[in-house]
């Protein structure tokens, strides 16, 4: 960096786990382009500052405590935030105004829209990070203009297999909301106020030019004076101690190490998601009968209304299991995709999941549950062509078709299956595509070299 005083960057990451990762990896990037990096965090969710040492944490009291934070009330959580950490964030600016440092920008998530506010008011720039891809973004435009058209709410299930005019690969079922229901004005708004770049300088995407060029270059065009910076996938671009909110359970490392390499199917749905009591037994089931060795995490909260998901497994579930399936709570996932032993990837379909996968060059099995997941899904198994969906809301009742055989089946098909084999072997040339952007003169080593730069010319 060719300026003579240090400068600072603050960003806001919204505390959910999908969220504050690619925030903190966007913050261990930068400090290593020789910026001072701030974070000022809700108490909700808190990072963990002793794991890094090299920023400067803010704690925001968002008054959360106490509060239902699930993600049935999670616009009611957003407001409180929002209302609460706005005044203690506006005190930390102002002093932080008055420093020898330079301030230059606050890099923040767009939830979290009271950083525009301050912002605004102080004179402060700020830099949107978006921690999906264009192609969710962009599926926002679809929906809002399917709704100013009046083709949305359809009029009924039937048509939520069709593919949507003009907007290939996704079908309305892809859509961030329930494209059969009336939308309360309460979601609208806050669909409207996450998608808005308000009155950021520029927008940093953890997303890669080769998988998200279309989209991204749909919207760039709708937002043609703010530059856009691709600079996927952030994991790999500066790695970074751990940002887990949970404890890693490690031992699976060293059970993954006596699996043959490309064997193991890894199963998780993600920090937030969750299933009822009927998916996880087919689940179990559908793992057990598949006959390929898995690591399972099973998440205490996966399960909706409890908080032990575990014990609801099938009581002779370990019986029948044996050393072929392990269970864990929560799992090092980034090393778990990197280990030689893993092959496939059952999950969610999260962006940081899906793209920690890419990078591994390990295909999926799509079970997508909300917001960007249907989207990302529809982009693995019909655009990059590396993964299979599990249709779950199929009600077929055919004793063959039932979930459980499906989950048997996709395990099979994915692990030992010639289309699996041709999955891999895209999901590989994928993973040196990516690879190949962040080489010099690739489009996220570009892009984070302008970014650099622009952060610069901010702070001036
Ligand atoms: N993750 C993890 N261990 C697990 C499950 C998930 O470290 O056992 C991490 C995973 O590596 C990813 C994040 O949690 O970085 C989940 O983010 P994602 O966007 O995939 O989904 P979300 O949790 O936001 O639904």
């Amino acid at each position: 960096m060719k300026t003579k005083r240090k400068v600072r960057v603050v960003l806001v990451p919204y505390p959910f786990q999908g969220h504050i990762t690619p925030m903190l990896q966007l913050g261990t990037i930068l400090h290593s382009k020789g910026f001072s990096i701030t974070i000022a965090h809700t108490n909700f969710n808190s990072p963990l500052p002793s794991i890094h040492p090299q920023f400067t944490f803010l704690p925001l009291p968002d008054k959360l405590d106490g509060f239902d934070t699930s993600f049935y009330n999670i616009l009611n959580a957003v407001s409180v935030m929002n209302t609460n950490c706005e005044a203690p964030f506006e005190e930390y600016l102002v002093g932080m105004m008055e420093e020898e440092e330079l301030l230059a920008c606050v890099i923040y998530d767009s939830i979290m829209t009271f950083v525009d506010v301050v912002a605004l008011r102080l004179g402060i720039p700020t830099m949107v990070l978006r921690t999906t891809t264009a192609a969710y973004m962009h599926s926002h435009i679809l929906m809002f203009r399917l709704l100013a058209h009046k083709l949305l709410p359809l009029p009924d299930e039937s048509q939520l297999h069709a593919t949507i005019p003009k907007a290939y690969p996704l079908r309305f079922k892809d859509l961030p909301l329930d494209a059969t229901k009336e939308i309360p004005k309460a979601v609208l708004d806050f669909i409207h106020s996450y998608t808005d770049i308000r009155s950021s300088s520029g927008v940093i995407w953890n997303t890669v030019d080769k998988l998200d060029s279309w989209p991204l270059q749909q919207l760039q065009r709708n937002s043609p004076a703010v530059p856009f910076f691709p600079i996927g996938p952030l994991h790999k671009m500066a790695p970074t101690s751990t940002t887990s909110l949970i404890e890693e359970d490690t031992n699976c490392m060293s059970w993954l190490d006596r699996k043959a390499p490309n064997s193991v199917v890894y199963v998780s749905l993600g920090s937030l998601a969750t299933i009822d009591e009927k998916e996880l037994i087919e689940m179990a089931r559908g793992l057990a009968k598949s006959e390929q060795p898995f690591l399972w995490v099973v998440r205490p909260s996966l399960l909706s209304g409890t908080d032990d998901a575990m014990g609801s497994l099938p009581e002779d579930f370990k019986e029948v299991i044996g050393d072929r399936g392990l269970v864990v709570k929560w799992a090092p996932q980034k090393k778990v995709l990197a280990h030689p032993a893993v092959g496939g990837f059952f999950t969610h379909c999260g962006w940081n999941s899906s793209l920690e996968s890419i990078c591994e060059g390990v295909p999926l099995i799509c079970r997508p549950c909300f917001a960007d997941q249907t989207v990302n899904a529809r982009y693995i198994t019909h655009v990059w062509k590396i993964g299979i969906e599990l249709e779950i809301n199929n009600n077929n009742s055919n004793k063959n078709n039932c979930l459980e055989k499906r989950i048997e089946r996709a395990v099979r098909t994915l692990m030992v299956s010639e289309q699996g084999k041709e999955m891999k072997k895209r999901a590989i040339e994928m993973k040196v595509e990516v690879e190949r952007s962040m080489e010099i003169g690739g489009s996220s080593c570009q892009s984070l070299d302008h970014l650099v730069e622009f952060i610069i010319s901010l702070s001036r």
